[in-house]
């Protein structure tokens, strides 16, 4: 039985030695140590042993069990830490992998076009000035000789907070605070670009809320041909050197006399085409000699101080300088329509 023992153990031993897989050493352990194994085997037998042989016996059963188990656990530990070290070589990061872009931002086309109308008119020795887009019913619309009941106002329906504040319609009001700011004395020079807000209903040319740009100069002496003088060299310098201005008539309160300044048309060259209506020119900005009365209101005297104003919106001229047909693409900020002007 001894020698059976030791066969047994030797036999074990090597089959431990052999396993390549955690699932081959279960397979070992079961089937030595379980307790249908030959050892449990050997130790039911040991009834027929003598009294001597019995004690003998069961120590050295004992002892091949602890040794097999012992190797077992051994093996075991083995192949889990090759196993881990397998994994963790398949596993490795690879830091030579190109990173995700990340994506960055670009301006809006719009404050594009804010920022380069800006800088011709700074190049002309104008400043910027910004006011309330909350504004009261005083700037927005007194001061620029509209009182209530004018039925200009009417053009210019809006959002009111109160029955004295409201969402301006233009950028006007910041004339009249520039002016008063100014007290009468000195000479205003400025453009104001800034959002206004209008109760219109949204469709491809109109939006009820947009950008404006308006300009006003006021000094001693201040003429027609000044104004037409600046507007030309902003038409041409904006929209190119070949382009022909027009000023046509027109009305508006605050201004008088008031006109409308048309640029010749790109595609045709002034021949007529659809862009321009078959007429060869474009509507580009409306302005005029600024009204005594807004002056006198500002604390100006219209007998010695003169000025003109002018006011245009953004999204016409980028609509018409890049050819957008829509207004709402500004404003619904499809990224695939603000890429094609700029890297988004
Ligand atoms: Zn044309």
């Amino acid at each position: 039985m001894k020698e059976k023992l030791q066969a047994l153990r030797a036999e074990a031993l090597t089959q431990v030695e052999q396993a390549e897989t955690l699932n081959d050493l279960q397979q070992v352990r079961v089937s030595y140590l379980g307790k249908k194994g030959p050892i449990t085997e050997v130790l039911r037998g040991m009834g027929q042993l003598s009294a001597e042989e019995r004690p003998v016996l069961g120590e050295l059963a004992n002892k091949v069990r602890g040794e097999i188990a012992e190797e077992l656990d051994r093996k075991k530990q083995a192949l889990e830490t090759a196993a881990l070290n397998e994994q963790l070589k398949t596993e490795t990061i690879d830091v030579t992998l190109p990173g995700r872009p990340v994506q960055v931002g670009g301006s809006h086309l719009l404050s594009d076009i804010v920022t380069e109308i800006e800088d011709l008119f700074i190049g002309m020795g104008f400043e910027v000035r910004e006011g309330p887009e909350v504004e009261t019913d005083y700037y927005n619309f007194e001061a620029l000789n509209l009182p209530k009941g004018h039925p200009a106002r009417d053009m210019q329906d809006s959002f009111y907070i109160t029955e004295d504040l409201l969402l301006r319609t233009h950028t006007s009001p910041v004339q009249a605070r520039t002016m008063g700011e100014y007290k009468g004395n000195k000479p205003v020079k400025m453009i104001c670009p800034g959002k206004v807000y209008r109760r219109d209903t949204d469709d491809a040319t109109h939006s009820h809320q947009f950008t404006q740009i308006e300009g006003l100069y006021v000094d001693k002496n201040v003429r027609m041909s000044d104004l037409k003088g600046v507007l030309n060299q902003f038409a041409k310098q904006f929209f190119g050197e070949e382009r022909e201005i027009r000023l046509r008539p027109s009305f508006f309160p605050f201004t008088e006399p008031s006109v409308e300044m048309d640029i010749s048309c790109k595609v045709c060259q002034g021949k007529g085409c659809s862009v321009c209506k078959q007429t060869g020119w474009i509507e580009i900005l409306g302005g005029g000699m600024v009204h005594p009365s807004v002056l006198e209101m500002a604390g100006y005297d219209p007998n010695i101080y003169s000025g003109f104003a002018f006011g245009m919106g953004p999204e016409r001229i980028a609509m018409l300088k890049y050819g957008v047909d829509d207004i709402r693409h500004f404003y619904t900020n499809d990224i695939r329509f603000l890429q094609q002007y700029h890297q988004v």
